[in-house]
This record gives C-alpha cells, structure tokens and sequence, in this order.
C-alpha cells in the first residue's frame, strides 16, 4: 500500500550552521510516531552532513536535483553515483524551478528519471501546471503530459519508485493553496493516468504528494482528501515546528 509522505524542500536556503541547527530542532521535536514518512532536501553542499547528522532517525535526507549523465564532462552537476556514495536514495527531479527558470525539458526529465532508477534511487517527480493553464482549462492536458513524456517509458517495476508531487506553480510560495477540492481532483485525475499506463496495482500504490504553499494551518484538510498521501513542503519546511505540525496533520 502507497505511503503518506511529508517532504521538506528546502531550495537554496540554509548555509551549514542554519543547516545543522535546522536539522537539530528537528531531531528534537522527533518525540512522537508519525503516520508518515519524513523527508528533507537540503542543499547539496551539506547532504552529507545532514545525512550523517539524521542516519539515526526516521528522517531521510533526499537531493534537490541530480544529472542524467553517469560520469564526465559535466561542470557543476551531481552524478547518482555521487549521491549514493552518501547515503541519498532519493532525488527530487522536474520541480518547476528546474523546469522555468534552468529550461529543464520533458525529456531531460525522462533522463534524469531513468539514471536514478536504473541505480536503484527513489524518485519523486514533480509535475504541475502555470496559472494561465489553470485559467484556460488546460491544467489535466499540461499536467499529463508531463507525466506521460517523463514516466511512461518507465516499466511498472520502475515506477514502484516513484513518488508523484502535484505542485501547481501558481500555488508554489504565493500563499494562494489549491483548495483541498481542487487537489484532489488533480490526484484522482493523475492516479487513473497512471493505471491507464501502469495498470490498478501500480496506480493504487503510487504516493502523489501535493505542493504549493502548504502550511500547518491547511495541511491536515489536503491531506484527508483520499488521494492525497501527503505534501511537499517549501517555505514552512525551514521551521522546525512548522513541518512538524503539517507531519503531525495525518
Ligand atoms: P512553498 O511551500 O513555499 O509554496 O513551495 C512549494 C514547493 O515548491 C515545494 O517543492
């Protein structure tokens, strides 16, 4: 059965103290079970501190980003090899900052997936649709295609590692949240995609996480939405007690 999941994106916050102090207020508010899994993203200058600083606690330290080529000529990329040699099992690939403002296309964002895949490596795929596209009607086609061009070459024993995080840009650190309504009828709309592709089973197991300005005071109403299965969190991630609470909503 899918996962609840509570992901803390980080983005290019945080220098090494703010890093470890983040990560220490963390560590002591871990005082109680949750009924999901936990997950941060630092930047990667500090994953493997923060690996080794959270290897004994239930939570695990994910990439923001990593480069679809093994090895080489790559200035200023992170290959999968170098992420596991740490400990990362996870990366974060077509967020909408990669997409928008570093041009990261469909297909890269194939690559990428395949190479993390192919070395074992969790995936959690970011899809979701501009404001103008929302206006328009457009948001299940933009949405979709996304999918379809960076999944659907996968094989459903690959897409067993795969999570699927919905963040509508014009939700993501606006404030403006998609109504639990709205998420839910993209989660639905995006869980009988993938069973189109991958079959009920894959479908029924597959985490969608939802993202875009998620916050202790509306995650526990996204969250109860049925295909819902947890969030990917920006802005309320870098306070301890923030993303404690939103854990805390399931
Ligand atoms: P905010 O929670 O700041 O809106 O960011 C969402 C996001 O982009 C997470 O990846």
């Amino acid at each position: 059965m899918r996962k609840n999941i509570v992901a803390g994106n980080w983005k290019m916050n945080c220098d090494l103290p703010q890093t470890q102090s983040l990560i220490t207020d963390l560590k002591t508010g871990l005082v109680k079970e949750f009924n999901c899994e936990l997950m941060i993203a630092p930047s990667h200058p500090f994953l493997y501190n923060a690996f080794n600083s959270t290897c004994d606690t239930v939570i695990e330290v994910v990439s923001q980003n990593v480069c679809e080529a093994e090895k080489g000529a790559y200035t200023g990329e992170i290959s999968v090899d170098m992420l596991q040699s740490i400990g990362i099992q996870t990366v974060i690939i077509g967020h909408s900052e990669r997409r928008d403002t570093y041009g990261e296309t469909d297909e890269l964002l194939a690559a990428k997936t395949k190479a993390a895949i192919d070395k074992g490596m969790k995936v959690i795929f970011c899809c979701g649709e501009h404001l103008e596209e929302r206006k328009a009607g457009n948001h299940f086609d933009t949405v979709t295609a996304q999918i379809e061009k960076g999944l659907f070459d996968l094989t459903a024993k690959e897409m067993e590692k795969v999570v699927v995080a919905y963040e509508p840009v014009w939700a993501i650190g606006t404030g403006e949240t998609a109504s639990p309504e709205q998420a839910q009828e993209m989660h639905a709309h995006l869980r009988s995609f993938i069973e189109s592709k991958f079959g009920k089973d894959t479908a029924i197991n597959t985490s969608i996480l939802y993202g875009g300005s998620v916050k202790p005071a509306n995650a526990a109403e996204i969250f109860a939405k049925p295909d819902v299965d947890g969030g990917l969190v920006g802005g309320a991630s870098l306070d301890a007690q923030s993303f404690l609470d939103i854990a805390n909503a399931f």
